[in-house]
């Protein structure tokens, strides 16, 4: 019996794999779906804490690394927010955006973007193979072999959706990269990206667990780099929340090059520096045990850590220069970063298959004809805030209609 050929075999049912297979399908290609975990989308489901940040309302080349500027440009000329929104809106499904613009689907849920989108491919026909780990990619003559442990199979076109090496519990690795580099491709190198950041100051330990929400600038060897609003979360060796993932990028960047990384942390933005002096100079009473005062405008959980830091006595508050000294530290708390929690933490690989060797317009490998890249298991991570999830649906859908506009 001859073995079918299929139009296009797709390594990993991830987010930009979904989209290719769904785009490719539709228009009447064979396609057929490998993917070493048990059902499609498993770290869509995690995403955006289980709501699944899909895309941002204000979205441009500067939101990705500096390598991908000239793919994302051409990228968002054909799928910028509004065709995204259109895309989930197609399948069924309605989005919503928040009041800092980030897009999400209206039910809040991933599963309402995995479930779409899955279901959708077997509607226009995908077939998919499940718990099957794609350990070997060959072309011999115009045809690749596509193996996993106890079969193999036959395709024209190959896609390589197989994500990078974040996070992988929800399927994570770096199997992507070693195809890549079987067929020749250069690899950038890799790193975490939106990641929890590590610190050896052990007054974060009295405020493990404390979540607020602050303004976090970065330092690096004492230069501002930039500074970022969100929340912030402290961890007993180390600091997390949306502010510290938004700059970690730069601030492993930072650390490979061994330069000093410091996060300045200001713990009452909504309060000036002349507010708090008012309150403190005005509101201060000597009676009132220190903690209980302070717990007046920071949260209760954090004064042990912040007293510990600053050694701030009863008396102090009585000090005009004591008083100017602690307002200082409230909206500068100086916290050294020491490294980061790897991939094991990090939403995003940075780095990956280089782009030198990728067509823009089309994505497929200016190596091997008919061999095609998507999503993060290329040289392309973004910011927080939706904009991985953009790159991997669009880079996917051009994937499917080069490949369609070939066939
Ligand atoms: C916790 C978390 C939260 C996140 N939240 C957001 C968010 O809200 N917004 C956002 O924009 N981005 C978010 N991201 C990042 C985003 O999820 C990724 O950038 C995106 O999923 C990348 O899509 P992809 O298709 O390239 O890879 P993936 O979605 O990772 O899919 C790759 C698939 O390939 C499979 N695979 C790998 N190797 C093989 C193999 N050899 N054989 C068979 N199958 C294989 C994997 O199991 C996986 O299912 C988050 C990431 C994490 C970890």
């Amino acid at each position: 019996m001859t073995q079918t050929c299929y139009d296009l075999i797709i390594v990993g049912a991830g987010a930009s794999g979904l989209t290719a297979a769904l785009e490719a399908s539709k228009g009447g290609l064979s396609v057929l779906v490998i993917e070493k975990n048990p059902k499609a989308g498993r770290k869509l489901l995690a995403t955006g804490n289980g709501r699944c940040n899909l895309s941002n309302h204000s979205i441009s080349f500067q939101n990705y690394n500096l390598a991908s500027y000239s793919h994302i440009n051409l990228l968002l000329n054909k799928f910028q927010t509004k065709e995204c929104i259109d895309f989930f809106n197609s399948l069924g499904v309605l989005t919503t955006k928040n009041e800092s613009g980030k897009i999400f689907p209206l039910s809040l849920h991933a599963k309402s973007i995995a479930w779409a989108l899955y279901h959708n491919c077997l509607k226009e026909g995908a077939s998919f193979l499940f718990d099957s780990k794609v350990i070997s990619l060959k072309k011999d003559s115009n045809i690749f072999l596509v193996s996993t442990k106890d079969k193999q199979f036959k395709t024209k076109n190959l896609l390589i959706a197989t994500g990078g090496a974040a996070s992988p519990k929800l399927g994570g690795s770096e199997l992507g990269l070693e195809f890549a580099k079987n067929f020749g491709h250069k690899i950038e190198k890799i790193y975490p990206s939106l990641v929890q950041l590590k610190s050896s100051d052990k007054t974060l330990k009295l405020s493990s667990g404390v979540k607020l929400e602050a303004v976090v600038t970065l330092m690096v060897d004492k230069k501002r780099v930039r500074s970022v609003q969100d929340d912030l979360l402290f961890r007993k060796d180390g600091l997390s929340g949306l502010s510290i993932l938004a700059l970690s990028k730069e601030a492993n960047f930072a650390l490979e090059q061994n330069l000093t990384v410091v996060v300045s942390l200001d713990l009452l933005p909504t309060l000036s520096k002349e507010a708090l002096l008012k309150h403190f100079k005005s509101n201060f009473n000597i009676k009132i045990p220190l903690d209980i005062f302070l717990s007046t405008i920071l949260n209760p959980n954090l004064i042990p850590a912040i007293l510990s830091r600053f050694k701030l006595q009863k008396n102090d508050l009585k000090n005009d220069k004591k008083i100017r000294e602690f307002v200082h530290f409230l909206k500068n708390w100086e916290v050294k970063i020491d490294g980061n929690y790897g991939f094991e933490s990090a939403e995003v690989m940075a780095g990956g298959v280089s782009l030198e060797e990728i067509d823009e317009k089309t994505y497929e490998s200016k190596i091997v004809k008919n061999l095609y890249f998507s999503g993060e298991v290329l040289n392309v991570d973004g910011d927080c805030g939706g904009y991985n999830l953009h790159f991997a649906w669009g880079s996917g859908i051009i994937a499917s209609k080069a490949i369609l506009a070939n066939a």
